[in-house]
């Protein structure tokens, strides 16, 4: 009796007693920017060509945690500028159409029901509207939130419940969450790694790259917070596509954004 109580104990831990899977990814419009100068993001190249960049926001079902909602877009107080805000030192104007809410409410889910936050980075497009969410918990790198509460003006509450990391992190213990940590863009910048039970393995790269031109030719911007830690993060996303094979969805290549499904649609 006693040995068949261990085996079974054994395969409690084995298995994961909790485990679960994502079994939702949906892509939420979070805004997007039109933006004069393309070289900004690509030095030297494209000087004076417009880019125009989407910025989704994703939120993510998982069977035992429930939703993790992954960056939070552009403020929601731009939807009521219908024609965006225009940011002259940037040569950016930025637009929203729904806010977060709404689309949430679109299919059903309400803010309460989100019970993690996880930001790819501190900049304003990626934590626009994170204080809606006061009750879920933060999840983000330490270098990150060490950064962001030392600026003078705090992008968001320091009152949040927060699971810092350090490194990678398999989230929920189960290998259906993976953050990354891909920092250079910003000190703390990370990347998740999604599996999906039916569409397989997507990378949601935050801001390591921020177009598809600029990832065929490994460029990286002058404003970037280290360069050479952005090459070395870069060189991070190529291995995991080499080794597991994930589609690597770029959070502001607006081609590729249009052309991926948008909620109410999903991914499973
Ligand atoms: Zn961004």
């Amino acid at each position: 009796m006693r040995s068949i109580l261990l085996i079974m104990s054994l395969l409690v831990v084995a298995t994961g007693a909790q485990a679960g899977e994502v079994d939702r990814l949906y892509v939420i419009d979070c805004g997007w920017a039109h933006a004069l100068d393309q070289s900004r993001w690509s030095p030297g190249i494209n000087a004076g060509v417009p880019i125009d960049l989407s910025d989704n926001c994703y939120l993510i079902h998982h069977s035992s945690e429930g939703y993790l909602l992954w960056d939070t877009g552009i403020t929601d107080r731009l939807v009521a500028l219908p024609e965006g805000q225009t940011v002259p030192a940037l040569g950016q104007t930025w637009h929203r159409t729904q806010t977060l809410v709404a689309a949430l409410a679109a299919f059903g889910v309400k803010l309460a029901d989100v019970r993690y936050v996880a930001l790819s980075h501190w900049h304003p497009d990626h934590t626009g509207n994170l204080d809606e969410f006061p009750d879920a918990t933060l999840i983000i790198q330490k270098a990150e939130w060490d950064y962001a509460m030392a600026l003078p003006q705090k992008p968001f509450s320091p009152d949040h419940k927060s699971q810092l990391i350090e490194g990678d992190k398999d989230l929920f213990g189960d290998g259906s969450l993976i953050i990354l940590s891909t920092p250079g863009h910003t000190p703390g910048h990370q990347s998740l790694l999604v599996h999906l039970v039916r569409t397989g393995d997507v990378v949601l790269s935050g801001d390591v790259v921020h177009f598809q031109s600029n990832w065929d030719n490994w460029r990286v911007p002058d404003f970037n917070y280290d360069k050479a830690q952005s090459s070395a993060s870069m060189e991070k996303i190529a291995r995991v596509l080499d080794e597991k094979h994930p589609q690597l969805w770029i959070n502001h290549d607006k081609p590729s954004s249009d052309a991926r499904r948008h909620a109410p649609d999903f991914y499973e």
